[in-house]
């Protein structure tokens, strides 16, 4: 594996390289659900290259990036095991210009609704670095988790919209056996915050089974969502359709079940695809 520090680097690297490219982008500290998508770009394509980036631009003032994790020697070692070809590890000033920038933004609509809605400006952030990371690897395919749905759907139109030359391939939410979904911020859990955040996926293994019983009605779901949630700072419970847009109705195959809470510190988000 060899480890890459600068855009240049990166530039002249991609060059050379005429196998099918699978990318991955993350924040690192590095868990299996990171993994997982590592393993599919490593399935799929003949190169695999990931990026480990905490990006500024899509933390408000006041969000934890400067306590954001970081685990440099154990992400390399992770990234090397999973045979990861190229890793991406850029500075903040390499990535980014100057204050004067081109960018592009998140849509007015679906960027600030759901998490946009909590953290305006936040997609923004997303798509920006996004966007310059696949002008950069210009892979044939590259790599989400369904466990960020919003930034995943974002992604998708942006690709759309601008009518870049990739394909963006969507992977499942990795979990703990208990159900926690894995996240880079379930280390800021106490072991007391840890046993009470798992009401966020009972909440929503419960609605599955409520759905799979024949319950249809989304605000039936959703009381028995907050219900199960009483003990945590809930920021919304959300049941949509894959396009974000609010239902009323369950259909099954085209609904989504998504959840971010508060538990002490720290914010979490977790959804289900129905
Ligand atoms: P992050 O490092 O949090 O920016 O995440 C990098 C990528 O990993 C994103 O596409 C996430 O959606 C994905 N990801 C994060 N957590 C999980 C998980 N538990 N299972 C699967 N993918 C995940």
């Amino acid at each position: 594996m060899t480890v890459v520090k600068t855009p240049e680097e990166l530039v002249s690297l991609r060059k050379t390289i005429t196998q099918k490219i699978g990318f991955v982008p993350t924040m690192g500290a590095l868990h299996p659900g990171h993994v997982s998508l590592i393993s599919r770009a490593r399935q799929e394509c003949e190169c695999v290259i990931v990026s480990i980036f905490v990006n500024p631009t899509q933390f408000l003032p006041g969000e934890d990036l400067d306590a954001y994790p970081r685990k440099e020697k154990a992400d390399i070692a992770i990234c090397e095991k999973a045979g990861v070809d190229y890793l991406f590890m850029p500075n903040i000033q390499s990535m980014y210009g100057g204050k004067d920038e081109v960018s592009v933004l998140a849509p007015g609509l679906s960027g600030y609704i759901l998490e946009g809605n909590r953290r305006p400006g936040h997609f923004d952030g997303v798509l920006r670095i996004v966007m310059k990371l696949l002008n950069l690897v210009q892979p044939e395919k590259a790599f989400f988790g369904k466990k960020d749905a919003q930034q995943l759907a974002l992604i998708q139109q942006m690709v759309r919209d601008l009518f870049m030359n990739v394909e963006i391939v969507s992977c499942e939410t990795i979990r703990e056996k208990d159900g926690l979904a894995l996240s880079s911020r379930n280390v800021y859990l106490s072991p007391e915050e840890r046993k009470k955040a798992l009401a966020i996926s009972q909440s929503l293994g419960k609605a599955r089974n409520m759905i799979m019983t024949g319950e249809t009605s989304a605000e039936k779901i959703q009381e028995m969502m907050l219900e199960t949630m009483q003990e945590l700072e809930v920021e919304y419970v959300a049941i949509t359709d894959r396009k974000l847009h609010s239902i009323r109705t369950i259909v099954p195959g085209d609904t989504l079940l998504l959840i971010a809470a508060r538990v002490g510190q720290t914010r979490l988000i977790d959804n289900f695809w129905i």
